[in-house]
């Protein structure tokens, strides 16, 4: 018995609140709030008479704190899943904060302005000491540790599929298969189809942005930062077939580095076809991607949001894609003194997602994650105070519920390596 709060009503929001829907024995009353109320009233209208779970809607601007808070006051849930933008998060937080309420996310934060000088100098500092230059990482939500746990309240951050079920396998893999884990090679790949010469599957500023930085892993406790795409390699997935695939940096990575023990190396790959690598060069070259405004005509407009309302909506695709999703983590390590290697991984299918709830995989396959962490942490079943990712928690309750909300996985022992 709860009651939530859902921030965003995109692509990822839509699923996660259908599945929360259909575990309705635990979320019991559901606000959705988001920027364009009339998002968050066509799917509460859609799900009428259809779920148990009683759904009210509300407008909230997630970039004001004020607003947050009021709403959380007046509402008065348990947890805030924040599926709106990275850009919201830490907003949502200190609203949180403010009002003793959990809190729960997909993403780490990023700036939207990442030309903001407060950022920017704190962004040139990590880059130099860190030695990776992604606009997101974790410290500015790690800095909220004391203050969640002084507060007695919970942050659970990134818990999508990757960052998140990807770093529940992590946990369950040293859980029951390793005595210590040396590798692990995350695998992210779409092999649907949308028919569009260039989509993305998830909003396209944030993940234009993240695609077209440069790459980066873990080895050996430091960072090591190449070009972006320079490290091409090919894998032969399970139930998808062969793809190129390219290492990225991933948020993962560093909060895998940090909470897995003596893990030696940590790299992320996600396939992309070349029209879609063609259509994002281009883009690049001729500034599309930029994300400081410029003036046109007498008035600033940012070229990446112009360029994402001329995109495909992601939450659009669904009826088109067809194909499949595999993505999972390859681990080496050892057992009992003996060398091993596994491979756990989900695979889920476009239109199997479009029947179920009318969305693509991609959305399904985060928004199942940011219901099943907002039920752990609501129902207790997962209850430390302060802020974590997800591999910090018991994964057998998530795995679980991963097989029962629609995203079975798979142990293969001996799998190929990626070199
Ligand atoms: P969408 O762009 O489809 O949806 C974002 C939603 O947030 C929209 O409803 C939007 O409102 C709302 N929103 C944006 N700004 C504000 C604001 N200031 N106040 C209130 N609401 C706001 O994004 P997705 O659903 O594709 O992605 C959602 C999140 O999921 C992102 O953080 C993304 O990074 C994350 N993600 C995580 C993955 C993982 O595996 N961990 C994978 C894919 C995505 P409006 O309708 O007005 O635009």
């Amino acid at each position: 018995m709860s009651r939530v709060l859902v921030i965003g009503c995109g692509g990822v929001a839509q699923v996660a609140i259908q599945k929360c829907c259909q575990n309705s024995d635990v979320f019991t009353e559901i606000c959705i709030a988001s920027r364009t109320k009339e998002k968050c009233d066509a799917l509460k209208e859609k799900l009428k008479g259809r779920v148990k779970t009683e759904i009210t809607t509300a407008k909230v601007d997630a970039d004001k704190k004020e607003e947050l808070v009021a709403l959380i006051k007046e509402y008065k849930p348990e947890a805030v899943l924040n599926v709106a933008l990275p850009y919201q998060d830490l907003t949502i937080m200190d609203a949180c904060l403010e009002c003793k309420v959990d809190y729960i996310d997909t993403a780490n934060y990023e700036p939207e302005d990442i030309e903001e000088p407060e950022w920017k100098a704190a962004y040139e500092k990590r880059c130099k000491e860190l030695g990776f230059s992604a606009y997101f990482d974790y410290s500015w939500q790690w800095a909220y540790g004391e203050k969640f746990k002084e507060a007695g309240i919970t942050a659970l951050l990134g818990s999508g599929f990757d960052p998140g079920v990807t770093s529940v396998f992590t946990a369950y893999a040293l859980k029951h298969y390793f005595d210590e884990i040396d590798t692990i090679d995350i695998l992210d790949c779409n092999g649907g189809d949308h028919g569009y010469p260039f989509a993305t599957n998830f909003n396209p500023e944030i993940n234009l942005r993240e695609v077209s930085a440069k790459g980066s892993y873990w080895e050996n406790g430091s960072w090591v930062e190449v070009e972006p795409m320079s490290i091409k390699r090919e894998y032969d997935f399970p139930q998808v077939g062969k793809k190129d695939m390219y290492l990225l940096h991933h948020e993962e990575i560093e909060s895998l580095a940090k909470n897995i023990p003596g893990v030696k190396r940590i790299r992320f790959f996600m396939t992309f076809g070349q029209s879609y690598l063609t259509h994002m060069k281009c883009l690049e070259n001729v500034g599309m991607l930029s994300t400081s405004p410029v003036l046109y005509e007498g008035r600033e407009i940012v070229p990446i949001q112009f360029l994402k309302a001329l995109l495909p909506d992601p939450a659009t695709l669904g009826s088109r894609t067809v194909g499949k999703t595999n993505i999972g983590c390859i681990f080496t390590g050892k057992k009992d003194g003996k060398e091993k290697k596994i491979y756990i991984y989900n695979v889920c299918d476009h239109q199997e997602c479009y029947k179920e709830v009318g969305s693509q995989a991609i959305s399904y396959t985060t928004g199942v994650p940011a219901m099943i962490g907002t039920a752990l942490i609501v129902s207790k079943k997962w209850d430390k105070k302060g802020v974590f990712t997800v591999e910090e928690f018991d994964p057998d309750p998530y795995m679980e519920l991963l097989n029962e909300y629609g995203l079975p996985w798979v142990v293969e022992e001996n799998p190929i390596l990626v070199d």
